[in-house]
């Protein structure tokens, strides 16, 4: 998406994550839109979505990237259609 021109940066996506039992374990605690630097991560069940691309380096989790919608918050640069847990979060 990004050689494509579809966005400009990682904070433009929204990713959803399919991953294996065992690694949905490890995701479930941490903050992985932060980790991966894009606007909102969501996790799936099903791993045989058919959406869903393989990374080259990880059999166990597929991802789909989506580009984000909503309103950008000036704070935190994530795109939402819901504010984040900041106080002064523009996006209402
Ligand atoms: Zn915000």
């Amino acid at each position: 998406m990004r050689n494509n021109k579809i966005i400009k940066s990682g904070l433009e996506t929204n990713i959803d994550i399919f991953p294996s039992a065992e690694f949905k374990d490890y995701f479930d605690n941490i903050n992985l839109s932060d980790f991966l630097v894009c606007s909102n991560v969501n996790l799936k069940k099903n791993i045989n979505d058919d959406r869903a691309v393989s990374l080259k380096s990880l059999n166990d989790i597929k991802v789909f990237v989506k580009k984000a919608s909503g309103q950008k918050c000036n704070y935190c640069w994530k795109i939402s259609g819901v504010s984040c847990e900041r106080k002064n979060c523009p996006i209402k």
